[in-house]
């Protein structure tokens, strides 16, 4: 530890600090080059029922840094956050994810909803709505087929341009889900009172479960609860059979995770698309009668 608690020492340099900042200040410039040139892309990860039958898709931003290699959104979108940029992916996302859209369409394949993960500073731009439906409109798309994921601390912090933001959304037809829940602070009685139409229960509790009691616990309040409210629930991060038999017997009705598939390329996605209707149940080995 190179820092003294002594208010007049002198601040040592730390190397793993210095380390740490060099990356940021990369992650920083790459990106603002990336935005630049429009180089991030996406995968969609598939959102399934208990049969393994996809239900949607939700964007996941992919960017490979010629100079930084392949760089995880967990780590790049604090980045941008920090750094004004969030904003301007979430823009790129949006056209991205569109763009997709209305070409399967034009190809005639068949599209379920896709999923835009949104950030808190999204919430607080004033003119969001409009830049959504503005490209909306010119692509003739339905709303049906955008959905949006916000953090529940997102949520939180927002305040009234927030949920100014998202009650617009909400009457427009978009869907809203709150992911990562269970992660942060805000309770199911808060959420009641938001335009919200799911929420995806946090990687983190699905982890444990069966086994951990307290989690197990948590998640059958949460699941039973956000049935009393009318919530659709969703499953991150089930990644086996164990698992999904929990969330399963416990009521929960959509899953998502790589114990069903990790998010795809634009091929593979379009593959799974134009299969969806041969998908069988062999995949899971459950079938109708135990969902
Ligand atoms: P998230 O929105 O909660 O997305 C789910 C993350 O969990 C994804 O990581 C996904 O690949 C990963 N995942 C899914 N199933 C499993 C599983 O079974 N096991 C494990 N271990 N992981 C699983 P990814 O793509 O690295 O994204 C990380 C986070 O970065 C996202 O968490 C989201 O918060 C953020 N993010 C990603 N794309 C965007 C974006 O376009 N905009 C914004 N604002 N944030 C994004
Ligand atoms: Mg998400
Ligand atoms: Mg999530
Ligand atoms: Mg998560």
């Amino acid at each position: 530890n190179a820092r003294s608690d002594q208010s007049d020492d002198p601040v040592y340099f730390d190397p793993a600090q210095a380390a740490a900042m060099r990356r940021r200040i990369d992650i920083e410039v790459g990106l603002r080059k990336a935005l630049r040139e429009h180089s991030l892309s996406l995968s969609y990860q598939p959102k399934v029922d208990c049969h393994g039958t996809l239900q949607g898709l939700e964007a996941l931003v992919r960017w490979q840094s010629t100079e930084l290699g392949t760089v995880s959104p967990a780590e790049f979108i604090p980045v941008a956050e920090n750094s004004g940029m969030v904003h301007d992916i979430t823009l790129q996302v949006i056209e991205m994810v569109t763009s997709q859209v209305k070409n399967w369409q034009g190809k005639g394949i068949p599209v379920r909803p896709v999923a835009i993960n949104l950030s808190a500073i999204d919430l607080s731009i004033p003119n969001l709505v409009q830049e959504v439906v503005s490209r909306t409109d010119q692509l003739d798309l339905s709303v049906d087929l955008l959905e949006f994921e916000i953090t529940e601390t997102a949520l939180m912090v927002n305040g009234e341009t927030g949920l100014d933001n998202l009650n617009k959304l909400k009457e427009l037809g978009f869907r809203i889900s709150i992911d990562d829940f269970g992660s942060g602070y805000s309770s199911l009685s808060k959420i009641a009172y938001m335009p919200v139409y799911a929420i995806k229960i946090d990687r983190e509790f699905v982890q444990d479960v069966p086994g951990d009691s307290r989690r197990e616990k948590i998640i059958h309040g949460i699941l039973s609860l956000a049935h009393s409210l009318d919530l659709s629930i969703v499953a991150e991060g089930v990644e086996n059979a164990q698992q999904l038999e929990f969330l399963r017997t416990n009521g929960c009705h959509l899953f998502q995770g790589y114990f069903f598939h990790r998010p795809l390329d634009i091929t593979g996605t379009e593959k799974l698309l134009a299969t969806q209707s041969e998908q069988t149940l062999f995949r899971t080995g459950l079938n109708a009668a135990t969902c």
